[in-house]
């Protein structure tokens, strides 16, 4: 039988273009694509890269009140949310531009379109144009979800905060995960007067209790108010902005709110459970670990299955769909051990088990430092780092690393390779530290400071 493509790919974020990409390139595939919004998906038009952009621009306040303490003759005067914008939407339309322009060298033919899947080798343009596929690849990603509140219309999630027209004076976020940390840090550094309102008893639930508290007191020292056990019970639209009722009753005026609650996968409506594709409780389409579904040709990556919801983890997923599928070679995603950065101020870069995980599993040292680094006790600022090992007191093996400091990320990347190789607590104690240097206590810490 002979179809229209080799391999079509719905959804054309990270995951989805790289497969496209790779598929095209380095086989002999005849490939489509199908997008219905803009290329480059979550991570590069509404997500990591317009937030990482923000978050540059929101440092800017604090080092320069930094720099007024080393010295310098300096003031900052305001931000231009407006310049900033345009700014941005530039780049965005460039990367985008880059997307598209990869996806065209490498043959892959484009739809800019909704598309679903009709057939296990069908796909049903928005026009009605059906296209077949030996192989078809659900690349759809994920969408914020916001609870069900009396007005929760009035708020905006995650999506909308690029676009703002001007920047609020007062803002509450709701919810303790990645987003709202990461936002609460971005508006507080751009001048807003930020609140976060979490339902539970810490933000970040998941991560390493320890680092936990150190980033929840980071951020409030740097002017966060963070108010836990709260929820929104309603919203109501005000002329100059919205009431909020709290789950305790009291009523607060903010001008604007951002649900930052989660996110769900995008697979409702793509004719995917009619064909016998399992789609689980939260809608994430259920794959197998070479990504395909239970309809043989029929694949899906990335975050609408909810497996590791991370832009590189999407692309790791793309390409190894690609050996398995276009060019014979199966090969399984490894989401094992995955360094990630929180991009919340201060920034949290982590490898591998919290404390309590790796607790729950054996015996454990934790090695772990709390201390003002250099560049800022100098001018005695309160804020604090963290540097925390979690060592197998068994194997010796480095079950996690924990970074909480400007710069942790990149940090973490480097730390990760090290733990990812199965390093020892000795193997870190026998490198020579990098003086001086925050991370360098993460090969000079000698003693346990608890054992469990
Ligand atoms: P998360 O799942 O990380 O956090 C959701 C938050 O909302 C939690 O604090 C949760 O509380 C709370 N919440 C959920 N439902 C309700 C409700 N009904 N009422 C009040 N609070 C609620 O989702 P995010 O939206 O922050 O991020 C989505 C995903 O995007 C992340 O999991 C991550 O995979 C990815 N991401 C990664 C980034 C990075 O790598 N730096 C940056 C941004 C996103 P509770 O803890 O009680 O469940």
């Amino acid at each position: 039988m002979s179809f229209d493509y080799d391999l079509f790919v719905i959804g054309g974020g990270s995951g989805g273009v790289r497969a496209a990409r790779v598929a095209a390139a380095d086989t002999v595939s005849k490939v489509g694509m199908a997008e219905e919004s803009r290329y480059g998906g979550t991570c590069v038009i509404r997500g990591c890269v317009p937030k990482k952009l923000m978050v540059f621009a929101s440092t800017y306040a604090p080092a320069m009140k930094q720099a007024a303490a080393y010295g310098w003759d300096v003031q900052a005067v305001g931000f231009d949310w407006s310049a900033f914008r345009v700014k941005l939407e530039g780049e965005l339309d460039r990367l985008e531009a880059v997307y598209r322009r990869l996806l065209k060298n490498s043959g892959v033919e484009t739809y800019d379109m909704r598309a679903t899947v009709a057939g296990p080798n069908t796909v049903r343009l928005a026009d009605g144009r059906e296209l077949t596929a030996k192989t078809i690849l659900v690349a759809t990603g994920g969408w914020p979800t916001v609870p069900k509140v009396p007005g929760a219309e009035h708020a905006i999630t995650s999506n909308e905060i690029f676009h703002l027209e001007a920047l609020p004076k007062r803002m509450l976020i709701l919810g303790g995960g990645y987003i709202a940390c990461e936002f609460a840090g971005i508006l507080n550094g751009l001048g807003v007067d930020t609140y976060l309102w979490y339902r539970g008893t810490q933000v970040l639930r998941g991560f390493d209790g320890e680092a936990r508290d150190v980033i929840s007191k980071g951020m409030q020292e740097r002017g966060v108010t963070i108010v836990t056990e709260t929820n929104i019970a309603q919203i109501d639209k005000v002329a100059d902005g919205v009431q909020v009722t709290d789950t305790q009753g009291a009523v607060h005026d903010f001008d604007l709110v951002m649900y930052a609650t989660g996110r769900a996968p995008n697979s409702s409506g793509l004719g995917l459970e009619a064909l016998g594709v399992g789609l689980d409780r939260a809608g994430a389409v259920e794959v197998d670990s070479y990504s395909q579904t239970a309809v043989p040709s029929i694949y899906a990556i990335g975050d609408v299955t909810n497996r590791v919801n991370l832009t590189p983890v999407a692309i790791r997923e793309g390409m190894a769909f690609v050996e398995t599928a276009m060019k014979g070679n199966p090969t399984p995603v490894d989401h094992a051990l995955i360094p990630s950065a929180v991009f919340t101020q201060p920034e949290y870069g982590t490898i591998g088990l919290s404390e309590e995980e790796a607790r729950a599993q054996e015996v454990i040292e934790v090695y772990a430092t709390t201390f003002r680094p250099m560049n800022t006790s100098f001018i005695n600022d309160p804020h604090e780092v963290l540097m925390k090992l979690v060592v197998s007191q068994a194997s010796r093996k480095v079950l996690g690393c924990h970074i909480v400091a400007d710069g942790a990320g990149e940090m973490i990347q480097m730390a990760g390779i090290a733990v990812k190789m199965g390093a020892t607590k000795e193997d870190f104690d026998r490198v020579c530290a990098v003086h001086p240097t925050m991370s360098e206590e993460l090969v000079t810490m000698k003693s346990p400071v608890r054992t469990a």
